[in-house]
């Protein structure tokens, strides 16, 4: 299962921060409710995208020592299933969506010039699906200001938040993912178990 890890600040203040395996272990377990049975359990490497970084990071992992499964703590500047971190993401959707330029020009708002297009096209469709349920989801956070439509709404409302906030908000909060989770994983981000999976047709 994944947590948001507390960082709020850099990448490198976030890897400075991994060596204090304790400093934010959670004091219960997520899954199994059970009070302080989680401990150090390594970790893995994923790779990121952010303004001005393209590399890999390391995510920490901790065992419950009852349950038996693990927990990982993203930083909260990334969203689960995807590389590009949420700043450029909302660099992007803001040029695309709400100041209308070209995927071109989104791309090179972003700090990603050379991106293909389908990356592009791809935030903004899993966006759109997102939207509505954004709106109502964000509502007690920030006052609901007219807009011509949902799209609009949203990313009026994220801007009034922040991106990183309504994200820790959001997924902490309502296990929510902010541009929707991926179709293979069930609504609130857990892994489809194929077993129970209706035949397709
Ligand atoms: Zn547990």
């Amino acid at each position: 299962m994944q947590m948001l890890h507390p960082c709020r600040g850099s990448i490198q203040q976030y890897e400075q921060e991994l060596s204090e395996p304790d400093r934010y272990r959670p004091d219960r377990c997520p899954l199994c409710h059970a009070p302080d049975p989680l401990r150090a359990h390594g970790f893995y490497c994923r790779t990121l995208v952010d303004v001005q970084y393209d590399g890999s990071i390391r995510v920490r992992r901790y065992l419950c020592l009852l349950c038996r499964r693990t927990v990982s703590l993203l930083p909260e500047f990334v969203l689960p299933y995807l590389r590009f971190a949420i700043p450029v993401i909302g660099l992007f959707l803001v040029a695309r969506l709400l100041d209308r330029r070209t995927l071109r020009a989104a791309a090179e708002a972003a700090f990603e010039p050379s991106m293909p297009y389908q990356r592009g096209q791809f935030w903004v469709r899993r966006f759109q699906q997102q939207a509505m349920a954004l709106c109502a989801a964000l509502a007690g956070l920030t006052a609901v200001v007219p807009a011509r439509d949902f799209l609009t709404q949203a990313l009026q409302m994220l801007a009034a938040i922040g991106w990183i906030p309504a994200h820790r908000f959001l997924f902490a909060a309502l296990r929510m993912h902010l541009l929707g989770w991926p179709g293979f994983l069930l609504p609130h981000g857990s892994r489809v178990n194929l077993s129970l999976r209706p035949a397709s047709c």
